[in-house]
């Protein structure tokens, strides 16, 4: 019986090349978030000025995310927006939170590609009968992830996919890791996880039990910080082999 029956990925430098990425994260996200600041004063809610807004916004986004890496739990977009409209008195019954989310109008950023194995590794793991899955520390609903999926054509390769945003915890918290391990039927030992962020994607894998797999692409450079991945890789591809020496040992 094979050893492995499920390969788990992180989602961002890892399925993803963000060294391309045109504009940093502020230029991105001021990009969307003045959606949603247009969408808001069409909607005649009385806000300040847009660079203001943003600014809270900002301070918003990084008081919720230091205050979740103290327990990794998951940060939730829809939670940092409606503390953010909080600020301005709007409360939850007043704002269509669905359509806020939709009028952000996230999707791929310009520059942002798989990297050029990613479709082919995805595809052989299929082939060879694993079951894939996706887990990202991300705040948005996994549909908005999806979008950049399903634009990269890995939708269909992914058998489940999770973000922190969703689940309520992130990685390397073990229950974001075991939820997706639930859904696929796969036991830990069962199981590899490929990711790029030793303290995140790595610590918590080793922790819950599955095998783990960093993934080091040449245009990051993390530090380890006495986090041990059980293998170190370069290109997605280095995994096949890894694969074939587990199912050898088994
Ligand atoms: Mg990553």
């Amino acid at each position: 019986m094979a050893r492995i029956r499920a390969v788990l990925f992180d989602m961002d430098d890892t399925l993803i090349d963000w060294s391309g990425a045109q504009g940093d994260i502020t230029a991105i996200e001021t990009r969307h978030l003045r959606n949603v600041y247009n969408y808001l004063t069409g909607q005649n809610h009385q806000l300040p000025p847009f660079p203001d807004f943003f600014e809270q916004f900002r301070t918003t986004m990084f008081a919720v995310w230091a205050e979740a890496k103290k327990e990794w739990t998951g940060v939730s977009f829809s939670g940092v927006l409606q503390t953010l409209f909080d600020c301005y008195g709007l409360n939850a019954d007043q704002i269509d939170m669905e359509a806020v989310l939709q009028a952000y109008d996230w999707g791929v950023v310009p520059g942002v590609v798989p990297f050029d194995d990613t479709i082919s590794v995805l595809a052989q793991l299929k082939n060879e009968g694993y079951k894939t899955g996706l887990i990202t520390n991300s705040m948005q609903p996994i549909w908005m992830r999806e979008i950049e999926l399903s634009a990269f054509g890995l939708l269909d390769y992914l058998d489940t996919r999770l973000t922190s945003g969703d689940v309520g915890y992130m990685k390397p918290h073990p229950v974001i890791y075991r939820r997706a391990l639930e859904l696929l039927g796969v036991a830990p030992e069962a199981a590899v996880f490929v990711g790029d962020r030793p303290e995140n994607d790595i610590a918590g894998a080793n922790e819950v039990g599955l095998t783990s797999v960093l993934i080091s692409p040449p245009h990051l450079n993390r530090d380890l910080n006495g986090v041990e991945p059980n293998f170190t890789i370069s290109k997605l591809e280095e995994l096949l082999p890894i694969l074939a020496q587990l199912e050898g040992e088994s």
